[in-house]
């Protein structure tokens, strides 16, 4: 039985120091060698994400959802205006979240397949709102979007909420060099942990916005005040799941020690070599314009003629999970994981053995 390999856009093949540390012996949440532990995780965290020394830095224990949770329940309160910039799933998940935390809510739209347009981001900030938020990676479609150029226009003058789900770990992220206020992802995705905490990254300007606040956090699991009193003062605060927390650190420790940019040419040339791999078997980008084209999730359109779900049910079969599209690009697109340990050649050559035999 060859071993089930994930080549989806998260989550990801687990990282193999990573699967290692989920053996270590069980150890209580305020054991000082889980503040020790928590403390690497932090200073990690920071060089991963760019952050600048006075930045907060925390596994929320629980996904990336939870991380763009955290941010809208700490960072708004109800009547705050917020642009949210929606071209997929998860732009509008940061947009109905910011709803329902009481906030005015202004989408600046994309087709999906398209990133949105700096301009008439810029447009909108021009009334000064209280928070912009933009997912860097949007998985939904393969599109990046220009999360640097947003947050510099923002900057001074309105916070900057990034979702870095799909780029934080494995492409560039400079949180403190572009002014982002908070950041988030997931586990499971670029770092190879196991699912079940969300890295997060907090400015110290959104520090200072969180303890101006009128109303207390309604999220009480992830009131960063809450959080730092345990992660920075090591006081209890809720029971963390300290064998997810070594998992992460050793997925963490080993993507710093690859180095993040020597990561980033790996999603960005076997991205290019899958293309070239599937482009002649009549499959085409989703994503016209090149520069949107997300490394880490290659969205390509089927072919005329291949039906998705019996192919994909196919090589699941043969021990291969592939993704679709969701929503209006089901049945119509794939969409390729090149995050964390998925973005191995060996891996990709199996598929394409796989599907040659299934193709004939
Ligand atoms: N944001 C983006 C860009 C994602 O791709 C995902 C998940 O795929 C999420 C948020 C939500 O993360 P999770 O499924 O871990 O809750």
């Amino acid at each position: 039985m060859t071993e089930p390999l994930l080549l989806t856009p998260g989550p990801t093949p687990i990282q193999p120091d990573a699967q290692a540390a989920l053996h270590k012996p069980m150890l209580g949440h305020m054991d000082p060698q889980v503040f020790e532990l928590n403390a690497r995780i932090q200073r990690n965290l920071r060089r991963m994400y760019g952050a600048a020394e006075g930045a907060f830095t925390a596994l929320a224990a629980g996904t990336g959802s939870l991380g763009m949770e955290a941010g809208f329940a700490n960072l708004l309160e109800p009547g705050d205006e917020i642009v949210v910039c929606t071209n997929g799933e998860f732009g509008e998940r940061m947009a109905e979240m910011s709803e329902r935390y009481g906030a005015r809510v202004t989408r600046i739209y994309a087709e999906p397949g398209r990133a949105v347009d700096l301009e008439e981001v810029r447009a909108a900030l021009a009334s000064e709102p209280k928070l912009v938020a933009v997912v860097h990676g949007e998985t939904s479609t393969g599109v990046i979007n220009p999360a640097p150029e947003i947050a510099r226009a923002a900057f001074g003058r309105t916070l900057v909420t990034v979702d870095a789900v799909t780029t934080a770990g494995m492409m560039e992220f400079c949180m403190d060099e572009w002014g982002v206020d908070y950041a988030y992802t997931g586990s499971q995705k670029c770092l190879s942990a196991p699912p079940g905490v969300a890295p997060i990254a907090v400015s110290a300007r959104a520090l200072e916005a969180v303890r101006a606040r009128k109303t207390p956090v309604s999220l009480w699991y992830c009131d960063f005040e809450g959080m730092q009193a345990y992660w920075d003062r090591r006081q209890y605060h809720h029971t963390v799941p300290v064998q997810l927390h070594y998992a992460l650190d050793a997925a963490l420790q080993a993507a710093l020690d690859e180095g993040l940019e020597a990561r980033a040419r790996r999603t960005i040339t076997l991205n290019a070599a899958v293309a070239e791999a599937l482009l002649p078997l009549g499959f085409s980008h989703f994503v016209e314009n090149p520069r949107d084209r997300l490394p880490t999730v290659l969205a390509l359109r089927l072919p005329a003629g291949l039906e998705d779900a019996p192919l994909r049910a196919a090589l699941r079969e043969r021990g291969i999970s592939i993704t679709g599209g969701l929503g209006a690009t089901a049945g119509k697109i794939w969409r390729l994981g090149l995050m964390g340990e998925a973005a191995r050649p060996e891996h990709y050559r199996r598929l394409f053995r796989e599907l040659a035999v299934l193709l004939g």
